[in-house]
């Protein structure tokens, strides 16, 4: 047990898509956590399935690999939360495992006879992680914080939860990579207000993230990202290299031992790059008669990896875009991912925000860190930094006709909340379909659906139920949505485990979608609000007519009959004017009825009758 002198232990983990590591904090400083044998926890993300239920996981997962593919998983992390729709031709082709679709349309890994969701195959790493965390503290660890990209959806960021809940762990908080960068450089203090710009490169992907930091909160203003450029990418372009002098050997390159031998050496020659001016690119394989000496120096790999350099820049530039910021309005800029380690890439992204990045932290170590100090804080034992993020899609619910109702917007900040009200337009309805979803359109079937469910309610007339649906996201960016139907009390609520995943580009892909179908969605939404109005207004006119009409003249009772007619007529066309004169003609026609019924409940009221027992 603990009390307010001794904080809990919480760890931070960096789930990376290559690596893993484990870090905590000791006497106020975060540090990577050490194993039973004394090396610090940095586990490559891989999980290998023996027959049974065993797996390798971390670097002996990666030795089996190419021996056993179709029982491997790496980079895992590009499934979390995806359907096999979501994953583009690229992504699938890296799998070894072939990819399935089942049930909740979310993909699963065949291995063998069996399938695994990718947050089971995340556990297996997470478990990993754990074991080895008890082993070198000599104690329990069941609470964490874990990071994720500040791009991903709910949907990924749920899978990154349950896959902590599946290995035994306490998800306390999930935090963005960005943020937790940020904190392991001491920002965002209550007195550091401004912007820091994330600039990660690692070995597969790039992003670039802006935060703000307000008061010691951190909002993310936007995300630009490419989840095909790093650092294989300049191995790729020295291994081409190296490749054509094979050719003029005689000697073919692709061979599959050959060809990994080469990556490994251009991977050394690459890192050997980032600390001197000059290096030779080696590869001797007497047995195969294979010997390779490639000059090279630090100006060769600069010209050569400028291309993919200048893209980084320009997905900098574009979150600069879309946030309204120039790269003076950055106030720090914070190097993650171990491509930054290049003196190059350090001077060209210090070149274009017009100050010195920091790079003093581990780039391999920094997110890890600042999880580590996240963790301290859930755990009681640090200051009160609040972690702000925001809503990446708008959030919200179908009405009737298709017509989405947003009740978070995009870029709200979390924690947020809503409620909104609602009621039926039809009578005697006794189950409200709720279908929760997510983006910038106006109707559903341009929306994603995260998740559908039903509020069981009593019987009752039209207009008279009232509906309060609540969305609460939570700190952790997690939805969950909450119905009530006040007369009756009944209430349902669901926590959205969102079905469907998004990647990045869908994500920019719907913004901009939103943008340009704008004035087109409104159009719609409007003529949906219209016919549901019209609907409910002909349902009323007429069965009013029914139990009252006897009290008007045949000419008022001819004139709202015929309005109806029209009005019905009207909401099958797709013209929003018109239909809005024909409602309005209704409620005009029907306005001496209306007269009669409210004559009537004055009477009876006046007689002793309850509002409510009226019956008209
Ligand atoms: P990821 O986040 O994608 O898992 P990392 O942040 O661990 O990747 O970065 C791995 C990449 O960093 C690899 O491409 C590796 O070659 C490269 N890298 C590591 N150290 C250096 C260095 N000193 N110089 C250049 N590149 C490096
Ligand atoms: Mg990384």
């Amino acid at each position: 047990m603990s009390d307010a002198h001794t904080p809990e232990l919480v760890i931070g983990i960096d789930l990376g898509t290559t690596n893993s590591l484990v870090a905590r904090v000791v006497d106020g400083r975060p540090h990577l956590v050490h194993d039973g044998s004394g090396a610090p926890i940095f586990v490559p993300s891989a999980v290998s399935f023996l027959e049974g239920e065993q797996a390798l996981v971390g670097q002996a997962a990666v030795e089996r690999a190419p021996l056993a593919p179709e029982r491997t998983v790496l980079s895992v992390k590009r499934l979390m939360g995806q359907g096999l729709a979501d994953l583009s031709p690229e992504v699938r082709a890296q799998y070894g495992p072939e990819l399935v679709e089942e049930g909740r349309k979310l993909v699963k890994l065949r291995v063998g006879e069996r399938l695994y969701t990718p947050q089971e195959v995340s556990a297996r790493i997470l478990r990993e992680l754990k074991r080895r965390a008890e082993e070198g503290l000599g104690q329990p660890v069941t609470r964490a914080v874990i990071t994720v990209p500040a791009w991903f959806d709910d949907a990924q960021r749920q899978a990154t939860r349950d896959a902590g809940k599946i290995a035994g762990l306490e998800v306390l908080r999930i935090i963005n990579e960005p943020t937790a960068a940020s904190l392991a450089y001491g920002l965002g203090g209550k007195d550091q207000d401004g912007v820091i710009a994330v600039y990660d490169f690692g070995g597969g992907t790039f992003d670039l993230s802006l935060l703000r930091v307000q008061a010691g909160t951190f909002r993310v203003l936007a995300t630009c990202g490419d989840t095909f450029l790093g650092g294989d990418d300049i191995d790729r372009l020295l291994v081409s290299r190296a490749a054509a002098l094979l050719q003029q050997q005689g000697i073919d390159p692709r061979e599959p031992r050959l060809k990994a031998q080469l990556r490994r050496a251009a991977e050394a020659a690459k890192i050997a790059l980032s600390s001197a001016d000059h290096t030779v690119l080696r590869l001797q394989d007497p047995t195969r008669g294979v010997r390779l000496e490639l000059e090279l120096t630090r100006a060769d790999l600069e010209a050569l990896m400028r291309p993919l350099v200048e893209r980084s820049l320009e997905l900098c530039r574009r979150a600069l875009a879309q946030s309204g910021l120039g790269p003076a309005d950055v106030s720090e800029v914070v190097m993650v991912g171990g491509t930054t380690r290049i003196p190059y890439v350090r001077q060209r992204v210090g070149e274009l925000f017009g100050r010195a990045p920091h790079t003093q932290v581990d780039p391999d170590q920094v997110v890890a860190l600042g999880a580590a100090i996240q963790a301290d804080i859930l755990g009681g034992g640090h200051s009160d930094v609040l972690l702000l993020d925001v809503i990446p899609l708008s959030l919200g619910i179908e009405t009737y006709g298709g017509a989405v109702t947003k009740l978070i917007m995009a870029n709200s900040a979390i924690p947020a909340q809503a409620t909104e009200e609602y009621t039926t337009p039809k009578d005697n309805v006794t189950a409200i379909d709720l279908h929760v979803l997510q983006g910038e359109r106006e109707l559903v079937a341009d929306c994603r659906s995260l998740a559908r469910f039903k509020l069981r309610i009593p019987p009752m007339p039209a207009g008279l139920p009232k509906v309060k649906v609540t969305f609460l996201v939570d700190a952790d960016g997690i939805l969950r949505v909450m119905a009530e139907e006040e007369r009756s009390g009944a209430e349902a609520h669901i926590e959205v485990v969102p079905v469907h995943g998004l990647t990045e580009d869908e994500v920019d892909g719907i913004m901009a979608d939103s943008i340009e179908h704008a004035l087109d969605d409104v159009r719609v939404h409007q003529l949906i609000d219209l016919r549901n109005e019209s609907a409910t207004v002909i349902r009323a006119a007429r069965r009013t007519l029914e139990n009252a009409g006897d009290q008007l003249t045949a000419a008022q009772r001819e004139a709202i009959v015929a309005a109806a007619a029209r009005l019905e007529t009207l909401c099958e066309g797709q013209e929003v004017g018109p239909l809005k004169e024909g409602l309005e003609a209704l409620n005009q026609a029907a306005e001496p009825l209306a007269e009669v019924i409210l004559n009537r409940v004055a009477r009876e009221t006046l007689a002793g009758k309850r509002l409510d027992e009226i019956e008209v």
